[in-house]
């Protein structure tokens, strides 16, 4: 439960199944009460339907199967092996892990690690292309938002863009990329993209449809 200050009472199911009601702090414990009840079967509903549709949270089990750039793997532990993603498996070091916060940590790290390298000649590539010489990487889980491009050229990357297919990870690149040249989502903007990206709608749309549930992998 939130407090806000809103003059609304509302509640909503998010697709990992968070449930969070907000209300202003001056509502009675009794209206809420009833405001929940009758709301009851809805929120079942769609709890139910985000258990059978949607992924949940990983926590990086054995044998767990993650899709990475939209192909299935598995997750092999090894005490002797580095940590490392193969067209098969996501070999996960184990050795002196004592807590699963640890191999959680571990494993995002290796996710990390992957999308870096393979973000970075895209980056090179597209950046030449329009003659950007100045940029930075950066790669963190984030709620809202696939990449982000700072004033400096900073381009942020959603670590769950490893859960989505290729050409939406190059997508997203691309779309940062060409906010180094236009900063706003103007005309200008989507000509710049779609010059060096003609396809980017296909993968609007697959965003659109999937990337919330590609979310649930991580929160
Ligand atoms: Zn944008």
């Amino acid at each position: 439960m939130k407090y806000h200050h809103g003059k609304n009472v509302s509640l909503s199911v998010y697709p990992n199944n968070r449930i969070i009601l907000r209300s202003p702090r001056r509502i009675s414990q009794k209206f809420i009460l009833e405001f929940l009840d009758e709301r009851k079967s809805w929120v079942r509903e769609q709890y139910l339907k985000n258990l059978s549709q949607n992924p949940k949270k990983t926590d990086f089990q054995e044998n767990e199967i993650l899709p990475i750039f939209g192909k299935n793997r598995k997750i092999i532990f090894s005490k002797t092996e580095n940590s490392e993603i193969t067209p098969e498996s996501i070999i996960l070091n184990v050795k002196g892990l004592r807590s699963e916060k640890g191999r959680v940590l571990r494993a995002k790290n290796l996710l990390r690690q992957e999308i870096e390298k393979q973000a970075r000649p895209l980056i090179l590539k597209y950046c030449s292309k329009i003659g950007t010489t100045k940029y930075s990487l950066n790669v963190k889980t984030m709620r809202s938002l696939w990449g982000s491009c700072s004033p400096k050229n900073k381009i942020t990357l959603n670590l769950a863009l490893i859960f989505c297919p290729e050409f939406v990870f190059e997508y997203v690149i691309v779309h940062e990329v060409s906010h180094t040249k236009e900063r706003n989502h103007s005309k200008k903007f989507w000509e710049v993209l779609s010059s060096l990206y003609p396809n980017y709608l296909k993968a609007e749309r697959w965003i659109k449809e999937n990337g919330k549930k590609v979310l649930c992998y991580l929160y």
